[in-house]
């Protein structure tokens, strides 16, 4: 493979490289990213409030049943209680009726605590959903934006790409592959030179031992143990 080649194919990738991340650093994609993230937590939230809710309307309906029973015993008690005669007896009904009451009470504290609950979940999902919206519209704005910039690049990109295409055909699959990996890495630019004073990479810096080094002469590549770069000499 020739050096020069390889560094031709490398500069056009590394303005394909510039391009995208141009796109991906764009404040429109960061407000894309931002609304998409902010949509998918208030949707989550959204659904937890429904949940809470159905879950205290679950609770409310099983306290109101319980209401209703107690209720109805004491109506129940209070109508026969004239036909006691037993003193005993009247005072045993009358304290099961106080403690009734006294349940029922502490029923209409839960329910109002219960009721309370289901007002904020409530108010807490309308407030979710209509963020949510709001991250809608802002995901569709920006989402033109990103549109309109994929637009005015398009040209251009196509030419590097299919400048890219043709340079690649000069080399080997598995070294294009292993370019394709680091670059994934984000490891741009993939060949750095060898830093002959320092005896280091030119990619991360790190100083490479002399049997590394030893093994590199023109034209060969050798991967650099610390960032993984291909380092070549000149
Ligand atoms: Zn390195």
């Amino acid at each position: 493979m020739e050096l020069q080649k390889i560094l031709d194919y490398q500069k056009v990738d590394l303005e394909i490289y510039n391009l995208e991340n141009k796109l991906k650093g764009s404040d429109a994609a960061k407000a894309y990213a931002k609304a998409s993230s902010l949509k998918k937590a208030n949707t989550e939230d959204a659904q937890k409030c429904v949940r809470d809710a159905e879950e205290v309307t679950v609770l409310i309906e099983r306290y109101r049943h319980s209401y209703d029973k107690i209720a109805s015993e004491i109506v129940g008690i209070a109508d026969v209680l004239d036909t006691f005669e037993e003193p005993k007896e009247i005072d045993m009904f009358e304290k099961k009726i106080e403690q009734y009451k006294k349940e029922l009470q502490s029923i209409e504290r839960e329910m109002t605590r219960l009721a309370k609950k289901l007002d904020d979940c409530s108010v807490k999902g309308v407030e979710c959903v209509n963020k949510v919206v709001q991250c809608n519209k802002e995901i569709t704005a920006s989402k033109g934006k990103i549109d309109i910039m994929k637009k005015e690049m398009h040209g251009s990109m196509l030419v590097l790409m299919n400048s890219l295409e043709e340079l690649k055909k000069s080399f080997p699959a598995d070294f294009i592959k292993k370019y394709t990996e680091i670059r994934k890495n984000h490891k741009m630019p993939v060949l750095v030179p060898f830093n002959e004073a320092g005896k280091s990479c030119y990619g991360c810096g790190m100083d490479l031992p002399s049997s590394i080094s030893s093994e590199l002469t023109v034209g060969k590549f050798i991967d650099c143990p610390n960032c993984g770069r291909l380092i070549y000499k000149i």
